[in-house]
């Protein structure tokens, strides 16, 4: 699929305020700093659509773009900042976890994880909460230009084995570059098998 158009629609702090047009939505999740900024610009060929290292503030908001005027990219909040709560699903703060597990047209919600890390407790976390809620999600790796190719192959097969730890069958996984414009097509491809 090309992005035609790609443009800021909206923003929501709650649930309630996600306007219901129909749309299906294709959601990016992932800890602050993994590269969502960064993935969300090179998917859409938008230098400036989302905010890279915005504000923290600013990026507490659901964010939705409207692209080729039939679907929508919608930038969630980076988690991982306040991890204070008793609960990992109020952990994730109640917009998060109200949107992923209730918006009525989130299609599928792809979870952000930089490559270079061992897989980290808050992912998984995250991922276990998808599964038992089923939420259909996938696992990007963000960040691949930063490793060598056999470092790369190893530390997206260490992920696998992991996932394959919780999980009996792998999500699908996408392995990404911003700065090296890497996937962008593959992620864009399965977003247009799952638009109608
Ligand atoms: P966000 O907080 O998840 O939105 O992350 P950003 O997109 O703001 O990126 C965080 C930092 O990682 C920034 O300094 C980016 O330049 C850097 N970064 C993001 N994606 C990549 C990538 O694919 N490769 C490299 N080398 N750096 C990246």
């Amino acid at each position: 699929m090309k992005i035609t158009s790609a443009k800021f629609a909206f923003s929501s702090e709650k649930l309630s305020q996600i306007p219901q047009d129909g749309l299906r939505e294709f959601a990016f999740i992932g800890r602050s700093n993994v590269g969502k900024s960064s993935l969300v610009n090179m998917l859409t060929g938008h230098g400036g659509l989302a905010k890279v290292s915005g504000t923290p503030g600013k990026t507490r908001l659901i964010n939705h773009f409207l692209i080729n005027g039939g679907w929508y990219l919608v930038d969630l909040p980076g988690y991982g900042w306040a991890r204070t709560s008793k609960s990992v699903r109020e952990g994730f703060g109640k917009l998060i976890t109200d949107y992923v597990t209730k918006a009525e047209k989130m299609w599928f919600l792809f979870v952000l994880v930089d490559v270079r890390h061992e897989p980290q407790k808050i992912d998984l976390d995250f991922m276990t909460m998808l599964g038992r809620e089923g939420v259909p999600f996938g696992v990007v790796f963000t960040k691949a230009d930063k490793l060598g190719t056999n470092a790369l192959a190893a530390g997206v097969a260490n992920y696998k084995q992991e996932l394959l730890k919780h999980w009996e069958e792998l999500p699908p996984t996408f392995v990404t570059s911003s700065e090296k414009r890497l996937g962008a097509e593959q992620i864009l491809e399965f977003i247009e098998n799952n638009l109608t």
